[in-house]
């Protein structure tokens, strides 16, 4: 008989990992707790070594033409709107890194990636199965679903995302830690905004205890909105809880108008806490590991978190076509090649968020200083070179 692999979840990393295992010619069956298969509405940045990863699932060029290929990264200073050229997006990162910084629509993601595994295996995915837990026995994994089903695999990789059954199972719940910060997030249709806002850029205003980030999506049809703030008083983790308006506004009050014409042509703000939570030490127990935000979720200041996904899900694949029949070391060296890289970028995010919400960013004659040092070139290159050049088609594995 055959062997087959058990993924929980079927997000990002899910179905990227279903991909990058069924193209090693490796049987898989995905269970995913939604009744329909969607994303939430918003952003999310692919940096060059994300469309690698994409590049080498076989659907970069589907997605690259559905989204946005921005210019370039802007940063800008909150009240006055200081402009400091952040990195060339287009032409340099493409000439580079061999692959442009793609802003994409998370929906777009998710088709390219499930039209894909569709494509190859019609009957993979199977919708409204929440896994409740797992065991494993003698080389032989059980996904305990909670309709009462029990689905028996050789290998299972839990891809559910910061809210993990499967990380529960295997290590106990994962630690969150509130970071003091809440994200605002909206998608706002670009025709409705004044035509000196419909840029192909991305921006991340920056001010002291707060910062925004906007880029185009869909080739520029809508601005993706995400803005931080330091406030205690909402703590939940959640991408479908609605905010109001007027709430979003005075967390921005005294920002630049830019920033007010965003909140008010919003079609709907959502509210997420931003949660922190340790690297891990270990990912795989036996022949059950964790793939993406299950095992190392992130706060967003790298924009890493679905990239991190992406490479994980094709360093499986390789780490699987490298293993035969041995399903257990595949995900040895899964785990080996991918731990510490992730974890820094972890940490790195983490870093982010004081340089982000200086306080130095009060006053325009500190805030001149402060961001000419922090993002000169040679600081931008050493915070993001390792991460643009990191290459899943040729890391050890
Ligand atoms: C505000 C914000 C902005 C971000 N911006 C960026 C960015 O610009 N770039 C970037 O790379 N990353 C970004 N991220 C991070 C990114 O969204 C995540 O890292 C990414 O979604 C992780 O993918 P995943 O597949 O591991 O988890 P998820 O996307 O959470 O998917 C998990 C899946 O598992 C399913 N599931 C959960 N529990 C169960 C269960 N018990 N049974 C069955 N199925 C289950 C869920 O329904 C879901 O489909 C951002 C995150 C936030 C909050």
């Amino acid at each position: 008989m055959s062997q087959k692999v058990l993924i929980a979840g079927g997000g990002i990393g899910g179905m990227a990992a279903a991909l990058a295992l069924i193209r090693q010619g490796i049987d898989v069956e995905i269970y995913e707790q939604a009744q329909a298969f969607r994303e939430v509405g918003a952003g999310v940045q692919i940096s060059p070594n994300g469309n690698r990863a994409l590049d080498a699932l076989g659907v970069f060029a589907d997605l690259r033409a559905l989204s946005c290929d921005a210019d370039e990264k802007q940063i800008r200073l909150w009240n006055t709107g200081a402009t400091w050229k952040l990195f060339d997006l287009g032409t340099e990162a493409e000439a580079r890194y061999g692959y442009p910084y793609l802003t994409v629509f998370r929906p777009d993601l998710l088709k390219v990636l499930s039209d894909a595994v569709h494509k190859l295996r019609p009957d993979a995915l199977h919708l409204e199965c929440r896994v409740k837990g797992v065991s494993q026995d003698q080389g032989k994994v059980t996904l305990h679903l909670e309709n009462g089903t029990d689905v028996i695999g050789d290998a299972l990789i839990g891809a559910d995302g910061v809210h993990t059954r499967v990380r529960a199972a295997l290590w106990g719940d994962a630690k969150a830690q509130f970071s003091g910060m809440m994200a605002w997030r909206g998608v706002i249709p670009m025709d409705r905004l004044p035509d000196h806002m419909k840029r192909h850029i991305a921006t991340n205003w920056i001010g002291p205890g707060s910062h925004v980030v906007c880029y185009p999506l869909r080739r520029g049809e809508l601005l993706n909105f995400v803005g931080t703030v330091q406030r205690s008083d909402w703590q939940t983790e959640s991408w479908s809880t609605e905010g109001t308006r007027e709430d979003c506004a005075a967390d921005f009050k005294g920002w630049h108008e830019d920033i007010q014409t965003m909140i008010a042509n919003a079609p709907k703000l959502f509210k997420w806490a931003l949660m922190g939570r340790a690297p891990m030490d270990a990912w795989t127990r036996g022949n059950i590991t964790l793939l993406g935000d299950s095992c190392h979720p992130t706060l967003p200041y790298l924009a890493q978190g679905a990239v991190m996904a992406l490479e994980d899900a094709v360093i499986l694949g390789r780490a699987f076509a490298a293993s035969g029949e041995n399903y257990g070391e595949a995900l040895r060296r899964y785990e080996a090649a991918r731990i510490d890289i992730t974890r820094r970028k972890v940490l790195g995010a983490s870093a982010n968020t004081e340089r982000f919400h200086n306080p130095a960013l009060a006053s325009e004659e500190t805030a001149a200083v402060y961001v000419n040092r922090e993002w000169s070139r040679e600081a931008i290159l050493q915070r993001y070179e390792w991460i643009f050049q990191y290459d899943v088609t040729t890391v050890p594995v």
